[in-house]
């Protein structure tokens, strides 16, 4: 059996369960034994009810005392059980789940986990989680138990036995891939070792040495996709040496303030690549509304007055065009001449402005993903600027930097990464940091509330709208979604229209087309618009400095960097700004969440908590980057583990670059394996 096998090959996987394997996205034997334990229960350290602590979780093997009952409480149904073993007896309770009524049989014996609480003279375990003891099982015989990350269409109990069988169908069978000089050298368990023990540990300890092995294992075969992509990329060219440009001093001056001693330094430091015949590939990083924008003109007019053209590259029609509006006036004043090419041009307009960018006749061109077709010519690009860029892929850069010859590269982002992460992801890249916010600027007063307060929000937001100021709503979909109820964008504005009836109110959504998009933002920039409902479209880059309320609905939904990015578009200009977080999410994640978003505007510090609190999963709170997922790895915690794993991977590197020798054989189709598709796609 092979890792790549269809999960079906697995006894037990039926079409029903297929489909539910399929939601928790696995679909090959691989998958399955990827799909880690989230904690372990310890079943040496069962409790007599009598024995039971409160407001601790614990852990209890009772029969069902009597059948089930189903109550309403308020509007929700409330599902209540009696259990007993021979020391005492209490309630367990479920909300919201009303089928578990039909779910225990009188006098079965269970094992129920959860919190325990006294409360209205009644000892009740909250929602625990349960599985069935069969008669004969002896459930001392393994004491650690691993529990999943499930729905509740798939029990613990299936999951736990699918996972048994496929270790059962691949024992000691999975291929070992890391060499075994590494595993000699950073002590690491086998392969078919750790995946045994990561799911059904013997001992604490063994528990430790599997974990310590699928970490480093998880965080080297990442390492190692992402540094062969930049072996590819990074072929020690030749690139421009651009000249001094005693006119720089000039256009610096021109502009409407002063650089902040932070864009400055990032200036310097990009003139310096640029004036290198070294390719530039330089990163800047700078929290929302920290002027990374200016710094690009300047790049910018560096490359022109050496007589090359420059480009910049924007994910969205709105912010690409916001760049032309902002930028172009400041370069013509200089004899720059500048363009704007995207996908809503008509095709008139299309032909003329390719024409004119192959021609040479315009300088700088702003645009979409528009500008990596086929059909854009460049007559000499020397500068290739992508905003934002980890909603592009490292192709698509790739294929934009191949219009010209070499030329010199920057990217920036508003997503602060923390210090471990940009060592993972950006080890290729020099990087900047604009670590300061042109002066003036306030604090964005962040207050987090639960769904009951929401009419007095309508009420402050009303009282900013009389003074003359915008609102922006946030809500995470389009369309109502089956099982959440989510607030959707345009039902939502439907909703509120009474209250705001004197104000206009409009939404934007992702899939509107880019010219309705577009009408929108600018009757917004225009203050025609006084509330802006919108999905996370807005989220990058948007400018509207009138606008002084950042409302968010379903605020669990969203990352700590996301929410951060909304919470960036306002506080743009000289008003006192507000983010609301509205939330009824009571999970310890999400209640982290607000208490960071309401301490700190500090998007560095944001990122660092963000991975403290968030563990292995996605990197940034949304895939769009394409890198695999973690599965086990905490880049918190692994911060050790990181580093070995980064150490040997530039020493596998150096002794053998291209994977040639036969050890590194089984490495390398492992490797393909997990990246082939997607390496190119990936954003760097
Ligand atoms: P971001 O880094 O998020 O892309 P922008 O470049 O859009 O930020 O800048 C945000 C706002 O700050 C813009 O209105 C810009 O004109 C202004 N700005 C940029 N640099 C300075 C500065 N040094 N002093 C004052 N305002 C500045
Ligand atoms: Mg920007």
């Amino acid at each position: 059996m092979n890792l790549s096998d269809p999960v079906e090959s697995i006894k037990g996987v039926g079409e029903q369960t297929l489909k539910k394997l399929n939601k928790l996205n696995i679909y090959t034997v691989g998958d399955l034994l990827y799909h880690f334990p989230r904690e372990y229960e310890d079943r040496s350290k069962i409790r007599k009810i009598s024995e039971i602590e409160y407001n601790e979780v614990n852990t209890i093997l009772a029969k069902i005392g009597t059948l089930p009952q189903n109550l309403k409480k308020g509007r929700q149904i409330l599902t209540k059980v009696n259990l007993r073993d021979d020391s005492g007896s209490l309630f367990a309770v479920w909300f919201g789940q009303p089928y578990l009524k039909k779910q225990f049989q009188l006098n079965d014996t269970y094992l129920f986990s959860g919190k325990v609480t006294f409360k209205y003279g009644q000892i009740q375990m909250e929602s625990p989680d349960y599985e069935k003891v069969a008669e004969d099982q002896n459930i001392f015989a393994r004491p650690i138990i691993p529990i999943y990350p499930s729905t509740y269409k798939l029990s613990q109990k299936i999951i736990r036995q699918l996972i048994r069988n496929a270790l059962d169908e691949t024992q000691n069978q999975l291929i070992e891939f890391l060499p075994l000089w590494i595993r000699k050298k950073y002590q690491l368990a086998d392969y078919n070792y750790s995946m045994n023990n990561i799911h059904f540990p013997e001992s604490d300890q063994s528990y430790f040495i599997a974990r310590t092995r699928l970490v480093f294992e998880e965080l080297f075969l990442l390492q190692m996709g992402l540094m062969s992509i930049k072996n590819q990329m990074d072929q020690k060219r030749k690139g421009i040496a651009f000249k001094s440009i005693s006119e720089l001093g000039e256009f610096i001056r021109s502009l409407p303030f002063e650089l902040t001693s932070a864009q400055k330094r990032v200036v310097e430091e990009i003139k310096k690549d640029m004036i290198s015949e070294k390719v530039m590939n330089r990163l800047v990083q700078g929290d929302v509304g920290s002027g990374k924008t200016i710094v690009a003109a300047i790049a910018l007019f560096i490359a022109v007055k050496n007589n090359y053209q420059g480009v910049m590259m924007a994910p969205t029609e709105v912010l690409a065009t916001q760049h032309y509006q902002g930028l172009a006036p400041i370069l013509n004043q200089f004899n720059i001449r500048t363009g704007l090419l995207t996908g809503s041009l008509t095709k008139k307009q299309k032909e003329n402005i390719l024409k004119q960018i192959k021609e040479g006749e315009i300088d700088i061109v702003f645009g979409t993903h528009a500008l990596i077709q086929e059909n854009v010519a460049f007559k000499a690009l020397g500068l290739v600027i992508t905003d934002e860029q980890h909603r592009f892929g490292v192709r698509q850069r790739t294929i934009l930097s191949e219009k010209g010859s070499n030329p010199d590269v920057l990217v920036m982002t508003a997503t602060p990464i923390p210090r471990t992460l940009a060592l993972i992801l950006y080890g290729d890249l020099d990087i900047s940091i604009i670590d300061e916010l042109p002066p003036g600027r306030q604090k964005i007063d962040t207050y987090s509330v639960n769904s009951s307060y929401r009419h007095r929000v309508y009420q402050f937001i009303k009282k900013e709208l009389m003074s003359g100021r915008q609102a922006y709503i946030i809500c995470p979909m389009v369309e109502e979604s089956d099982d959440q109820e989510l607030q959707s964008v345009i039902s939502y504005t439907d909703q509120i229209k009474h209250e705001f009836e004197e104000y206009n109110i409009s939404y934007l959504h992702g899939k509107m087309k880019p010219k309705e998009k577009q009408k929108v933002m600018e009757e917004f920039l225009k203050g025609e618009i006084h509330i802006l409902v919108s999905t996370t479209v807005i989220e990058v880059g948007v400018n509207v400095p009138n606008a002084t309320i950042m409302l968010i609905e379903n605020a669990e939904r969203f990352g700590l960097a996301q929410l951060h990015q909304l919470r960036g578009r306002v506080g743009r200009g000289q008003f006192k700004s507000y983010c609301i977080l509205i939330t009824d999410s009571k999970s310890k994640v999400t209640m982290e969440r607000m208490k960071v978003m309401k301490k700190t505007n500090n998007g560095f510090e944001i990122s660092e908590t963000d991975l403290k609190i968030r563990g292995p999963g996605e990197f940034f709170g949304t895939r769009q980057h394409g890198l695999p997922d973690l599965k086990i790895a905490n880049l918190y915690k692994d911060i050790s583990i990181l580093k070995k794993a980064q150490e040997a991977c530039i020493e596998v590197l150096n002794m053998d670059p291209n994977l040639e020798k036969e050890e590194h054989q089984l490495l390398k189709s492992r490797i393909h394996q997990l990246f082939s598709e997607k390496i190119k796609e990936i954003s760097l």
